[in-house]
């Protein structure tokens, strides 16, 4: 396993039109784990993830990538060089790209290294022979998969993802959840999956922060969380899995 940074936020805050949608929000993410923040519409889990990412200033707090300050309210590393990785729902493919060259996007060196590394994380995920093909060809799924590689091509030790099964078909979703787990578990990242789904947090974690109003209010194992739930609010949240 390689050597995973870990990331931590401490007492992040942001404020719009006066209100703390995020509300000294800390967390901490192991090496090479999957951290589920958990929570239901608009308890502010984007924010914090835009945050981590550097596309957002916080009004307040720290975030630290293998200990290391990348941003307080003074000092800030830019997005590109805190080695995150993202995918977004709506983080959608170049579509004059091909398949290939959108993998190889963001990927520095040489043509043919950039190519090579293209060409074996589409292999991983299953869709070396698209390669030449343009997005439109694919289908929804294909295309997330696509997205996936395209964001551990540059190797981030961190990935930040923020909902990226939610726009799939319910009969896709749980094969690409676990293959998008095992290539993430066999590239070594570190990562912070946002979901208000808790059946998806359950599937994927291994560790699981549970947010409301801008708050953590728990965090653990999921089989803990879900055994133990930190008061009624909480209950009734995970109440609807199967
Ligand atoms: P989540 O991802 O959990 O659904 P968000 O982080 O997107 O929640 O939003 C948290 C809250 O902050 C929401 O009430 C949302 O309306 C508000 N919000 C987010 N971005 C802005 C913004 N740029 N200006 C004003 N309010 C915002
Ligand atoms: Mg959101």
């Amino acid at each position: 396993m390689p050597n995973a940074p870990r990331l931590e936020t401490r007492d992040l805050v942001r404020r719009f039109d006066g209100t703390a949608v995020v509300d000294h929000v800390s967390l901490s993410l192991e090496p090479g784990n999957v951290t589920c923040l958990l929570g239901p519409s608009g308890c502010g889990k984007s924010t914090t993830l835009r945050m981590i990412a550097g596309v957002e200033m916080q009004d307040s707090g720290e975030i630290y990538v293998d200990g290391n300050l990348v941003c307080d309210t003074v000092f800030r590393v830019p997005p590109e060089r805190r080695s995150i990785g993202l995918m977004f729902q709506d983080f959608a493919l170049f579509p004059h790209l091909s398949v290939g060259e959108n993998v190889a996007f963001g990927l520095k060196g040489a043509g043919s290294e950039r190519k090579a590394r293209a060409r074996a994380l589409l292999d991983r995920v299953g869709l070396v022979h698209y390669i030449d093909e343009y997005p439109h060809q694919l289908s929804g799924g294909e295309q997330q998969r696509v997205a996936l590689a395209r964001a551990l091509a540059p190797r981030p030790r961190i990935m930040l993802m923020d909902e990226p099964f939610s726009g799939l078909d319910n009969r896709l979703r749980d094969g690409i959840r676990d293959e998008t787990l095992d290539v993430l578990k066999e590239e070594g990242s570190s990562v912070l999956l946002v979901t208000h789904e808790p059946e998806e947090a359950m599937r994927m974690a291994d560790e699981i922060a549970l947010m409301r109003g801008g708050r953590i209010v728990q965090q653990g194992a999921p089989y803990n969380i879900y055994n133990a739930p930190a008061d009624k609010e909480a209950v009734a949240f995970f109440s609807d899995i199967n």
